[in-house]
């Protein structure tokens, strides 16, 4: 195949653009794709029938059907326009949403057309392969061995999830199998307690292997809880940091593991898991004999976009196999932040080293001189994402991919064997044969995964996009730099904003510093207020206001989204952001909350300097206006209290 790594990228030409600038290219393509598959309909067997005639055709119910559908269609039309969040637009600065690749809409339409369903290749010829390719192309991106690595879509983040905790539930049960089984536990060298449950993921692989040997993997598998259940609380803790995704939650209850499983791992000031007392927690399970399911870090959290240290938690297996002979699962929910690992790729996929990468960065114009990303630990945490046993991804987020495009990628292919419902040697051949990108070949993803049937479109859709947008520097590379330096420069022009004014009352705006990603978290703030509630109550309502709750998605100006930080998730973090504002300690403790409007900034149409500074502009009109309804509202309530009061 064409590669097409080194050919030069132009950002705008990807999407159709907040205007639909790309609108002819668009409309021809798109009238491509559904050309093709009717040429291809009425190519195949020419000697067929037509079966509806041209009288039949004209027929009044016949009409009527098609009029009804068009009908039906308006409908949808006028509902989808008038209540859709518009995620093209800079305006909308809310989840992780921008505009979509035109290449992926296209070539999800392409595929759809088809059909294809990638539950088996039976029903997907094509597309299982192309799912195939992306799931590697991931895998690679991520450092992985393409030749050891596998990797697949699922619908999102949450399925990723729940799939890299099934494999590290399955695999932390498989020597407790072995040694149950007569023939089988000669292979254990060590069968106590402590052994069976702390082995190294890949010494458990190895032993699948010497398993198969013998013929007795299927047997001692069937042993293992996918069999015989999962018993109470023998699997141990799975460490997750405070700040994690709901879904691990939802894991840990689907998988029969239970909540009170998780173990939360506290965060540090930059809202990352706090190592030292992530090491101090590892340590003190190890000393009571409790193993470890396993640790997930987050690269990009869901709220403010922190980094985990990766290498710091590698690093701490590595210390805690040596001194303790204590091993874990490690997987890495990357669903936010995991496509920037094509940040730090060249042209040949190699991990670029700190200093040429920065000097790169700027020498090609990716991110203009005043822009430094990333922090010297947050590179080292995508470097080090290949130690890791698994990693999810989302497409449909930094990937700028429509719904629904997760990732789930495993260092060890091997691992499958554990959850796949097919004689285990047929995966071997039908990884080997996916690689090869054999058509011929009859691939069944839905025996291996979690999900059954699945659209092949949505393989299509990351597939097409990685070949034109490739997963390096140069390719998503830019894309991803172009939001990261918006980023930067909105919080800039945040914290050097002059207060509002607005009638007799003053308001300040505030981002938190320095996020790990292109996470903002921003709040107003009234001069003289010392109330953190009053504080909470302000954002919240200016939320209502930026966001499809005013019930005007279309015709608002400006949209984001919200969350709270509280005490529960990030302990007493948000307190000195809290101090910096102004508010006291009494006033934390009392409220154990604080309230900030959050936004994702992905838009790729302000890299400019001269555009964002106009946007700037009318942002800061915005606020002005949005404070200003704020106080008429606020007025007029008093207003009508007095005559009440009256
Ligand atoms: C978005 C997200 C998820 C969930 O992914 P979905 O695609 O919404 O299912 C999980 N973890 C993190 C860190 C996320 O940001």
């Amino acid at each position: 195949m064409t590669n097409f790594n080194n050919s030069k990228m132009n950002v705008d030409a990807l999407f159709l653009g907040p205007k639909s600038e790309n609108a002819v290219f668009f409309r021809e393509m798109m009238e491509y794709a559904v050309t093709e598959h009717m040429h291809w309909r009425s190519g195949y067997h020419p000697e067929d029938p037509e079966y509806v005639t041209t009288v039949e055709r004209y027929a009044p119910e016949y009409r009527d059907t098609l009029y009804r559908t068009e009908g039906i269609l308006n409908q949808l039309s006028s509902k989808l326009k008038t209540t859709s969040i518009p995620w093209f637009s800079p305006r909308y600065l809310g989840h992780m949403n921008a505009d979509t690749l035109m290449i992926s809409n296209l070539a999800y339409v392409m595929a759809m057309m088809y059909n294809p369903n990638n539950c088996a290749q039976e029903s997907s010829p094509t597309t299982t392969v192309l799912e195939l390719e992306a799931g590697a192309d991931l895998c690679a991106m991520f450092g992985y061995d393409p030749n050891r690595a596998w990797g697949h879509i699922t619908s999102g983040g949450t399925v990723a999830n729940y799939e890299g905790l099934w494999v590290a539930r399955n695999i932390k049960t498989l020597p407790l199998a072995i040694a149950k089984h007569p023939q089988a536990k000669q292979l254990l060298k060590d069968s106590s307690e402590k052994a069976l449950l702390n082995m190294q993921t890949s010494a458990v692989l190895d032993l699948i292997d010497e398993l198969k040997k013998r013929g007795l993997f299927e047997d001692v598998r069937e042993m293992t809880c996918r069999g015989e259940g999962v018993e109470q609380g023998r699997l141990g803790k799975l460490l997750v940091p405070q700040s994690k995704h709901y879904s691990w939650l939802k894991a840990m209850d689907i998988l029969g593991l239970g909540q009170q499983n998780i173990v939360q791992l506290p965060v540090d000031g930059s809202y990352r898991t706090d190592t030292d007392q992530m090491r101090q927690i590892v340590f003190s399970l190890i000393e009571r004999g409790e193993p470890i399911l396993a640790i997930v870090a987050v690269v990009g959290t869901t709220e403010t976009g922190a980094i985990d240290n990766v290498a710091e938690l590698i690093e701490l297996r590595r210390e805690c196999e040596a001194r303790f002979g204590v091993s874990f699962y490690i997987h890495i929910d990357a669903a936010y932040a995991g496509y920037a690992c094509a940040m730090f790729r060249d042209e040949n996929n190699q991990f670029i080293e700190y200093d040429t990468l920065i000097k790169r960065y700027h020498s090609e114009g990716i991110f203009p001189s005043d822009v430094i990303w990333p922090k010297p630990d947050v590179y080292q945490s995508f470097k080090a994402l290949q130690e890791a046993d698994s990693i999810t991804v989302d497409p449909h987020k930094v990937g700028f991919i429509p719904y629904a495009a997760g990732a789930i990628c495993m260092k060890d292919k091997r691992i499958v064997d554990l959850i796949s419902y097919h004689a285990a040697y047929v995966f071997e051949e039908v990884a080997e044969k996916g690689r090869k990108a054999d058509k011929q070949q009859n691939v069944l993803l839905g025996s291996s995964i979690m999900e059954g049937s699945k659209a092949g479109a949505t393989a299509a859709a990351v597939w097409a996009a990685h070949r034109l947008v490739p997963l390096n520097i140069l390719g998503y590379g830019k894309v991803i730099a172009a939001g990261l330096t918006t980023a930067n420069w909105m919080i800039e022009s945040m914290n050097h904003c002059d207060v509002f004014k607005i009638e007799d009352r003053e308001f300040q705006i505030v981002a938190m510093p320095s996020p790990d990603f292109h996470m903002v978290n921003f709040m107003f703030k009234e001069v003289g207020n010392s109330s953190l509630e009053r504080q909470n109550q302000l954002n919240k309502r200016l939320y209502e206001l930026c966001s499809y709750a005013a019930g005007r998605s279309y015709t608002n100006n400006f949209l984001t989204s919200s969350t709270s930080l509280t005490s529960e998730e990030y302990g007493n973090n948000p307190r000195n952001f809290c101090r910096e504002m102004g508010f006291s300690d009494q006033e934390w403790d009392k409220t154990q909350s604080l309230y900030v409007l959050r936004a994702a900034i992905m838009t790729h149409c302000l890299r400019d300097k001269q555009h964002f500074t106009a946007f700037w502009e009318e942002l800061r009109n915005i606020f002005e206006g949005k404070l200003q309804q704020l106080i008429d509202e606020e007025n007029k309530l008093t207003h009508s209290k007095q005559k009440i009061a009256l």
